[in-house]
C-alpha cells in the first residue's frame, strides 16, 4: 500500500479508493511481521480491528461518511481507558481490569472514524523515558532495536516508527509523548494543558498530564489533535474551548515569526543534538524567521520540582490501587496487611520510589519545605515562560539531550534517567504546548527531534513553525 500518511488514508477510505478492511489487513500484516522484534503491544486488537473496518467500510458503500479519520488504524498507550478491553498501565496491580467506559479521545478517534489496533507498551503507570519499567518487559527501538525507543509512551512511539500504525495515542506528564517522539523519529506533541480532555487516561500527576499523538507528519498530528481535543464537561480541567483549529497554520510559513533561542538552558545536550538544534535555528532563519536571544531563568529548576509535584500527585492517585477499590488482591489475615501484600506484590520498584518520595514531600512537617516550595518554583517557571513570550512566538530547545540509548544504560540509575526530560519539563509545569519534530539523524545514524515550544494555546502558532522545520528537513536540512 503506497499510501502512507493518515490523510491519505483516510482520504482514500472517504472516497472509496481503498477499502479500511484492507488497510487494517496490511498494518495487521506489518505487526505480524515485526512485533515479535519490537513489543510495541501489550494487546494487538485484530479481530476488533477488522470488525470495525467493515463497519467503516458499509458506512461509505451505504453513502455516509465515516469522518476525517475514516478507515485509519490507531494504537493507544495502555494508561487509555478503552470499554471492556485490558487496560494495564504495563502494571501487574491492575491485573485483567477491563474499564467500563471509554476515555473521550478514544469515542471522539471512533466518530472521526479510526480504528484502534492496540494498547500499546509503556513504564509502568507512566512512570520513566525507556519503557524499561514495564511489568510485560520493554520495548525496542524499531531504528535499532538494541536501543530504548524512549518512554515513557515507547510503544506507541515505537508503533508509528515501525509503521504498525500512522497514529498513536500517548500521554505526556513530564515527556512522555515528545522524549520518545525525538528518540524513535516521529512527531509528537504535549498539547496546552486542558486542551485535550483527561477522562479515561489514568491518573499519573493530575496537573500535567496531557493526552497528545504521535504520527508520521505534522499535518497528520494536527489533524489528530483536532479530532480529539476540544472542551469535555466531564473533565473540570477542559478549557471551555472548541476543537483546537491547526491544519490552517501549517503553510502560513515563518516570515516574521520571531523564533526565541534560550541563551541560559540547562547544559548536558551532546553536541549531534546541538548541532541540529543550531540547523534547525538556520532553516527557520532561511524561512524568514528572526531569532531572538531571551532567558528563562527558572527553567533549569524544572526538574527539581517535577520531581517533588509529580510524585506528590502520584502517590494520592494511585492510592485507590489498594485491592478494595482497584487493584488484584493478594490475599492477607487482616486489612491493613491486605493493602501492603496488595501493593508490594503488584506495584514494581519505579512506582513504589515514586510513591514513597510524594509522601514523604506530602507529609507534616515536611509539605512547606518541598511541596510547598516545588509550587512556588513552578509558579516562577510560568512567569519566565511568560516573560520570554512577550518578545518570541516560539521557542526552540532540544526534546531529548541524547539520541536513543542502549537498552539497560540507565535502567539501573535513575537520576540519569530522570535527565532525560530536562528540556521537556518545563512546559508540563507551566502548562504550555510544546512538541517534537523530527530534525535529522546524530550518532549512531539515530534520530534527533527538535522541540517547539509556544504560550498557552498558540498550539497552532507551535504547529506553524513545525510544519516549516519539516519542510527543511524534508528538503535536505537535515
Ligand atoms: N520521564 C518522566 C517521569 O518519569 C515523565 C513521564 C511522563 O511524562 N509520563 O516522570
Amino acid at each position: 500500500m503506497d499510501t502512507t500518511t493518515a490523510i491519505e488514508i483516510a482520504d482514500a477510505v472517504r472516497s472509496g479508493t481503498l477499502t479500511a478492511a484492507d488497510v487494517v489487513e496490511s498494518y495487521l500484516a506489518e505487526i505480524d511481521a515485526r512485533e515479535t522484534d519490537i513489543h510495541a503491544f501489550n494487546l494487538v486488537l485484530a479481530d476488533v480491528a477488522r470488525e470495525r473496518a467493515a463497519d467503516v467500510d458499509a458506512q461509505v458503500a451505504a453513502g455516509a461518511d465515516p469522518g476525517p479519520l475514516a478507515g485509519v488504524p490507531v494504537a493507544l498507550k495502555d494508561n487509555l481507558c478503552t470499554r471492556g478491553i485490558p487496560t494495564t498501565c504495563s502494571s501487574k496491580i491492575l491485573g485483567d481490569w477491563k474499564p467500563p467506559y471509554d476515555a473521550t479521545v478514544v469515542t471522539r478517534l471512533r466518530d472521526a472514524g479510526a480504528i484502534v489496533v492496540g494498547k500499546t507498551n509503556l513504564d509502568e503507570f507512566a512512570m520513566g523515558s525507556s519503557t524499561e519499567n514495564s511489568a510485560f518487559g520493554p520495548t525496542r527501538n524499531p531504528r535499532d532495536t538494541s536501543r530504548v525507543p524512549g518512554g515513557s509512551s515507547g510503544g506507541s512511539a515505537a508503533a508509528v516508527a515501525a509503521g504498525f500504525a500512522p497514529l498513536s495515542l500517548g500521554s505526556d506528564t513530564g515527556g512522555s509523548i515528545r522524549q520518545p517522539a525525538a528518540l524513535c523519529g516521529t512527531v509528537g506533541v504535549k498539547p496546552t494543558y486542558g486542551a485535550v480532555s483527561r477522562l479515561g487516561l489514568i491518573a499519573f500527576g493530575s496537573s500535567l498530564d496531557q493526552i497528545g499523538p504521535f504520527a508520521t507528519t505534522v499535518e497528520d498530528a494536527a489533524l489528530a489533535l483536532e479530532v480529539i481535543s476540544g472542551h469535555d464537561p466531564s473533565d473540570s480541567t477542559s478549557i471551555e474551548q472548541p476543537s483546537l483549529d491547526l491544519r490552517v497554520a501549517l503553510d502560513q510559513g515563518v516570515d516574521g515569526l520571531r523564533i526565541g533561542r534560550i541563551t541560559d538552558l540547562p547544559s548536558g545536550a551532546s553536541p549531534d543534538v546541538e548541532a541540529r538544534l543550531d540547523a534547525a535555528f538556520d532553516a527557520l532563519a532561511a524561512a524568514g524567521a528572526k531569532i531572538v536571544d531571551v532567558e528563562v531563568p527558572a527553567f533549569g529548576y524544572g526538574l527539581t520540582a517535577y520531581y517533588l509535584i509529580a510524585p506528590a500527585e502520584a502517590s494520592s492517585n494511585l492510592a485507590r490501587f489498594d485491592g478494595v477499590r482497584f487493584g488484584s488482591r493478594v490475599n492477607a489475615p487482616d486489612t491493613n496487611q491486605m493493602y501492603m501484600a496488595t501493593r508490594t506484590e503488584g506495584f514494581g520498584d519505579e512506582v513504589k520510589r515514586r510513591i514513597m518520595l510524594g509522601t514523604y514531600a506530602l507529609s507534616a512537617g515536611y509539605y512547606d519545605a518541598y511541596y510547598g516550595r516545588a509550587q512556588k518554583v513552578r509558579r516562577l517557571i510560568a512567569r519566565d515562560f511568560a516573560t520570554a513570550y512577550a518578545d518570541v512566538d516560539v521557542l526552540l530547545t532540544p526534546a531529548s539531550p541524547t539520541v536513543a540509548f542502549e537498552i539497560g544504560d540507565k535502567a539501573s540509575d535513575p537520576l540519569a534517567m530522570y535527565l532525560c526530560d530536562t528540556y521537556t519539563i518545563p512546559s508540563n509545569l507551566s502548562g504550555d504546548p510544546g512538541m517534537s519534530v523530527p530534525f535529522g539523524t546524530g550518532d549512531g545514524g539515530m534520530p534527533i527531534g527538535v522541540q517547539v515550544l509556544a504560550p498557552a494555546l498558540e498550539d497552532a502558532t507551535m504547529f506553524r513553525a513545525a510544519a516549516e522545520l519539516e519542510r527543511a528537513a524534508d528538503g535536505g536540512a537535515s
